[in-house]
């Protein structure tokens, strides 16, 4: 519980109403994709970097926990007040500073949604690639942290790669920037790389600046149907072996074509195993060859049906499918826990069918979703949280899935990060040297230990 000193403090500095202390608002702030409750002591919205570094001024000098926090989609229990103390809640601190057309580059605070920055950006042609599945809520600054990943990684790749520099404020409350606004630079170590990925336990991101890319001109969306759901890991695999990279590459299982016909009714067929939905985007005459490509890869490989989008309106729809899957899959259990082991993108197909043994041999509900193109599967873990006898199933079904990724020089996490969820596997693939340089460099940044405590690098095993 903070005392009644400090909390006047932090109401100074931001004022009565960005400071939320009853049950109510606490409660709200409780919670974030994952399964877990931590109630924090008060949440802060600060509007400017200057009342953060005060807020972080005051929690240093009083030892108080700070957990920052954007629009709470995290899947692994990030932006949770795990240890109590406060949130800082980054939505209020949500405008577009400047979209730099001759250079190419976009200042943005954190609390900017990515889906609008998206569509700013676009009105001017431009484009900014990183489209996690939760882009029309999360938020730029958690999208930094967390180096999220999403749709098109296969062929633009993930938050880092688009990432130029960023405002930060440490734990102490000094303020102080990383990378510059140019496409190129190498003076010092590298620290926006560093804050990137770092889940919100060395610095709180105050300001960032991307790259952007021209947009592209056109864009084609292809579904393919398969009888066979190795068929389909089949394809994906061919298509990146023969350097045909397209923009998307999506995977669904049949559970989830079930679970969206009941959800969005899109007339996909309940006899089928697997959907590929991809997307090819370039110059017009690229985009019409590559998209002729891919589908005769897809029929060549099995699929029953291949359908190419021939308008923008229609690539929307057949992306329903894809931006319905969580919440259509989501309805049907209690609990729904998601995975997000990687695999090397050749060993799709038998990463699937290993998820699949281990579902039936472990009796858990699992879907497989996946941004296939990059190896990164989702099996999506249905459930029922109370239940202790199934949770024992789950936990032991997870394991396994991570074992398998590892034993194939796989990663314990594509995008989603570790957080409290994951980090019982950190020593499965980072060394005891890895780990201790992690540890050395969080004391740097956090001496005290008060910026987003209990995270993943805090475990013991
Ligand atoms: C339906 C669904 C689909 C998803 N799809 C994808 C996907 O395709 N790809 C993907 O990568 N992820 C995906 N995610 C996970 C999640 O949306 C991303 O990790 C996203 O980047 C989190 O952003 P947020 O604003 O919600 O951050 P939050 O959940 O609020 O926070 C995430 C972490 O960032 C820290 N943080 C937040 N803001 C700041 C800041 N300004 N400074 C310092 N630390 C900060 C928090 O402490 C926390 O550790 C999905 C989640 C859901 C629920």
């Amino acid at each position: 519980m903070l005392n009644q000193g400090v909390l006047q403090e932090f109401t100074s500095i931001v004022g009565q109403e960005r400071c939320k202390t009853s049950r109510e608002d606490l409660l709200t702030y409780a919670y974030d994709a994952y399964v877990h409750e931590y109630v924090p002591d008060a949440v802060l919205f600060p509007r400017t970097a200057q009342e953060v570094s005060q807020i972080m001024k005051v929690a240093s000098a009083n030892n108080i926990f700070v957990t920052p926090r954007g629009a709470g989609s995290g899947l692994m229990a990030g932006a949770l007040a795990k240890q109590g103390g406060i949130v800082i809640c980054f939505t209020m601190m949500n405008q577009i500073l400047e979209i730099n057309t001759a250079n190419r580059f976009a200042v943005v605070e954190p609390g900017v949604v990515i889906s609008e920055f998206q569509k700013a950006v676009e009105r001017l042609n431009l484009f900014y690639p990183p489209d996690p599945g939760s882009a029309t809520v999360a938020t730029m600054g958690g999208a930094v942290v967390m180096n999220a990943g999403g749709m098109r990684g296969v062929k633009y790749g993930v938050t880092r790669d688009y990432l130029l520099g960023m405002e930060i404020v440490l734990p102490s409350g000094e303020i102080m920037n990383t990378g510059t606004k140019t496409s190129k630079d190498v003076t010092g170590y590298d620290l926006t790389r560093l804050i990137c990925g770092s889940e919100g336990t060395l610095a709180l991101v105050t300001k960032i600046i991307v790259r952007l890319l021209p947009k592209p001109k056109v864009k084609r969306t292809l579904q393919a149907i398969y009888n066979r759901i190795d068929d389909a890991g089949t394809t994906v695999a061919k298509i990146i072996e023969a350097g045909i990279i397209p923009a998307t590459l999506e995977l669904m299982d049949k559970m989830i074509i079930k679970a969206l016909e009941d959800f969005a009714h899109l007339g996909l067929p309940l006899d089928a195993e697997a959907l590929l939905l991809m997307d090819v985007d370039g110059d017009p005459e690229t985009v019409e060859k590559q998209a002729a490509l891919v589908a005769d890869f897809c029929k060549a490989q099995g699929a029953r049906t291949v359908r190419v989008s021939q308008s923008e309106k229609e690539n929307d729809q057949l992306w329903v499918a894809r931006r319905s899957a969580f919440g259509a899959v989501a309805r049907m259990r209690p609990t729904c826990v998601i995975e997000d082991a990687t695999v090397p993108v050749s060993y799709l197909t038998s990463a699937i069918k290993k998820v699949i043994e281990i579902s039936e041999r472990n009796r858990v509900q699992i879907a497989v979703l996946a941004h296939a193109g990059d190896g990164n599967l989702h099996p999506l873990v249905l459930c029922d949280e109370r239940d202790k006898d199934e949770m024992t199933r789950v936990e032991k079904a997870m394991d396994e899935i991570v074992d398998y990724a590892m034993s194939v020089g796989g990663t314990l996490s594509g995008e989603h990060g570790i957080g409290i969820a994951k980090a019982k596997y950190l020593p499965r693939q980072l060394s005891e040297t890895s780990l201790k340089m992690m540890r050395s460099i969080k004391k740097t940044f956090d001496p005290l230990g008060i910026l987003n405590p209990g995270s993943f690098l805090e475990y013991q095993a």
